[in-house]
Formats: structure tokens, C-alpha cells, sequence
């Protein structure tokens, strides 16, 4: 069974960590978080709202900030975990930088590492788009004509390069891929506000970096 009518509900918090998205449709009790990084309290009162339960979280990468709650909502749900591959050298070292919010990484399971392709995604057709740059295994995740970023590219900006696993060149190679694209896709970012694949073909200054 196969998810057309997706619903995205987005939910922000006034702290350091990112945009979250829960991904959810009228037709299945079950819904999908992208990026869990707050206080998995916020995460399930939002569901509770909704009515759903949790099936999987997909992470667009692995920093702290993106991934805090993600061990206590697979824990309470027994969601799967989807991570790029590349990643897995992050939350097997310090890399996911928990000790720069002064936190501790509650440990998790991936259950399944992406390599990039299509997934289903409890009846969610995801396509997993390797993006390199921000971190070696960062994913651009497209549902529909929705395009969740993660720290690649933000609003006007891209993620920052200067970190363990992070490459610039990689990273304009990977903008370049998503620019090429055909269409227009809403982009939702990890941090910031909302935007567009034309909108940033146009204005984001990674392209004066090709
Ligand atoms: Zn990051």
C-alpha cells in the first residue's frame, strides 16, 4: 500500500535544535518524523494531536541537534531508524558533536543505512538522495514534489563546511545535483525557513562556487 495524500506537519522549537517534520497521511494510523532533535516530549505530544503512532525516523545526518530524542522514540515506538551509511562514523565516534551542546548522545540502533535509492517508508515512497558536504552521509530526502534538505542547503545559505566529514567541494557537487533536477520541489530545511528549488537555483550562493 502506497501513500499519496501526504500531510506535512512541521514543528519548531526556540532552541538549538532543527526543524523537525512529521509526515503523516489520513489513510494510515502510522506517520514518519524526519530529524527528531528536540525533546522527544514535543515529538509525541504532536503525534498524540494527530493521532498517530511512529513508525520510522529518517535522519537527514547525524549532528546532535538532528538526532537527540531519536534513542527514546524508537525505544517507546519501536520505529526504525534510517541514516546514511556514511554516517554510522559519526554516532561511532564523537562526531555527532553532542559534547558541543554539552549533552550526552542517549545511543541508538540503525536499523536500516542508506545508500540512497528508494525506500518504502511505511507506505511512504521516499527516494534518499546522497548529498555529501555537510557530513559524508548526509540525504536529501524527496517525497512527492517535497524535498526535506537537511544541512545541505538553507534558505539562501548551505550547511557548514568546516566540521568532521564535511568537504565544500562535496558539497557544491551536491547542490549542483539537486539544482540539476527537473522541476520545482518545496524545500524543507534544517534549520530556517522554508524554501524553494528554483528559488535557491537563483539566489544561493553556492552556485558562485561551482
Ligand atoms: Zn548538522
Amino acid at each position: 500500500l502506497i501513500y499519496n495524500n501526504i500531510k506535512i506537519e512541521e514543528v519548531y522549537t526556540h532552541d538549538y535544535s532543527c526543524n523537525r517534520y512529521i509526515v503523516y497521511c489520513d489513510e494510515s494510523d502510522t506517520a514518519v518524523v524526519i530529524d527528531p532533535g528536540c525533546n522527544a516530549r514535543i515529538v509525541i505530544s504532536k503525534l498524540n494531536e494527530l493521532n498517530k503512532k511512529l513508525g520510522a525516523i529518517l535522519l537527514t545526518h547525524a549532528h546532535y541537534d538532528h538526532i537527540q530524542s531519536v534513542s527514546e522514540l524508537k525505544r517507546r515506538y519501536g520505529a526504525h531508524v534510517y541514516l546514511g551509511e556514511r554516517d554510522m562514523e559519526l554516532i561511532e565516534s564523537d562526531g555527532h558533536l553532542a559534547w558541543y551542546f554539552r549533552k550526552q548522545l542517549d545511543a541508538f540502533e540503525v536499523d536500516v543505512r542508506l545508500t540512497g535509492g528508494v525506500y518504502d517508508v511505511c507506505g511512504f515512497v521516499f527516494e534518499a538522495i546522497p548529498t555529501p558536504g555537510h557530513t559524508h552521509g548526509a540525504m536529501t530526502f524527496v517525497i512527492g514534489d517535497n524535498m526535506f534538505s537537511g544541512d545541505t542547503i538553507f534558505f539562501e545559505t548551505y550547511g557548514r563546511t568546516d566540521l568532521q566529514g564535511s568537504d565544500l567541494k562535496e558539497l557544491t557537487e551536491s547542490a549542483k545535483r539537486l539544482f540539476a533536477l527537473k522541476g520545482d520541489y518545496k524545500i524543507f530545511c534544517g534549520h530556517g525557513k522554508n524554501t524553494s528549488l528554483s528559488h535557491e537555483r537563483k539566489h544561493n550562493p553556492i552556485i558562485g562556487l561551482f
